[in-house]
């Protein structure tokens, strides 16, 4: 398996925040540390394809946090530099990693951001929504001519604050990505078999439910498939891994343009493997520091994982 061989189909535009988090978790504390669901994302996605990030920041973001993201196959164009702060959010964990306990998020210059994108973006094949306010992921949307794949992401904060406009942006993806506890909260269901089916009733073909570090299950009408997580021995902080493991999918779907049953397995497996380097380390140190051999040594270690006979 070689994620760098050949060429991909297209880029992917990702939209979605760009942060300075301030995150504890009981293996150390970061301040004002570079995040973003859009950050994670695109530098996920990277690994695959080309990407065009679309996201707000204030004055205050670091020059070297630009430099930093340009280092990757990542066209900035799309990135704005707004009057005003950059989106922060804080957080702490305790010794259960699957729950993020929000302490604050300031919207800053999310709050007025109405992307426009350039003219180029708005041919982009593959369009990935990570978590911000539907209603930008929605304005995306409207400036796209013929994308080939939408998919979309959220959490507990959107489903809370703007319910509405997050159904909209449900009825408009081909995949949409949640975490178990949004599913559920989402639906107002506790059976995830359920929640993902009732996911499917509101529009996508394809639901992916993340579940921390057990792995995803992937349900369409008439599909189910489920990986597991990397068994890791040592996290120090789980931020991010959900949007990595959203950027490591579409980047891989847009490298392989097309997103049947088994190409979307593949696509999976190696979002989970994007997620479990990120959260080796804080902020997106990780990922910064990682090759593709490393990506693919690990993607195989997990077909072994789960190989097993018949009866
Ligand atoms: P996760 O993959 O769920 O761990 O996402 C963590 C990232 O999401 C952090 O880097 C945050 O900056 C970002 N984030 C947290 N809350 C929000 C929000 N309400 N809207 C957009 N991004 C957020």
């Amino acid at each position: 398996m070689a994620f760098d061989d050949g060429c991909p189909d297209g880029p992917v535009l990702v939209v979605g925040s760009v942060a300075y988090d301030s995150v504890r978790t009981p293996f150390g504390e970061r301040t004002e540390a570079l995040g973003g669901s859009a950050s994670y994302a695109s530098v996920s996605a990277s690994f695959f394809a080309p990407v065009r990030l679309v996201a707000v920041v204030g004055e205050d973001f670091a020059p070297s946090h630009v430099e930093r993201l340009g280092q990757r196959d990542i066209d900035l164009a799309g990135l704005q530099r707004a009057p005003g702060k950059t989106f922060r959010w804080s957080c702490y964990y305790e010794y259960d990693l699957s729950q993020a306990h929000t302490t604050a998020t300031e919207l800053n210059v999310f709050e007025s951001f109405r992307p426009e994108l350039p003219s180029n973006h708005r041919d982009t094949p593959y369009i990935f929504l990570s978590n911000i306010d539907p209603t930008l992921q929605l304005s995306v949307l409207d400036q796209m001519r013929h994308p080939k794949l939408v998919v979309c992401d959220t959490m507990n904060f959107w489903i809370e604050n703007a319910r509405e406009k997050l159904l909209e942006v449900l009825a408009r993806c081909d995949v949409a990505l949640m975490n178990d506890a949004e599913a559920r909260q989402l639906c107002e269901e506790p059976n995830l078999i359920a929640a993902g089916r009732k996911l499917l009733n509101m529009g996508p073909g394809t639901v992916i439910i993340k579940k921390g570090e057990h792995g995803a299950v992937m349900m369409s009408h008439d599909s189910y498939f489920t990986a597991p997580g990397y068994p890791l021995e040592e996290i120090r902080d789980p931020t991010g891994a959900g949007d990595t493991f959203a950027g490591g999918l579409v980047g891989y779907l847009a490298r392989c343009g097309k997103a049947d049953e088994e190409t979307l397995r593949r696509a999976v497996i190696t979002g989970s493997v994007m997620a479990s380097f990120t959260v080796e380390d804080f902020s997106l140190n990780r990922l910064f520091n990682l090759s593709h051999e490393e990506v693919a040594e690990r993607y195989r270690e997990i077909m072994a994982m789960t190989r097993f006979g018949g009866l």
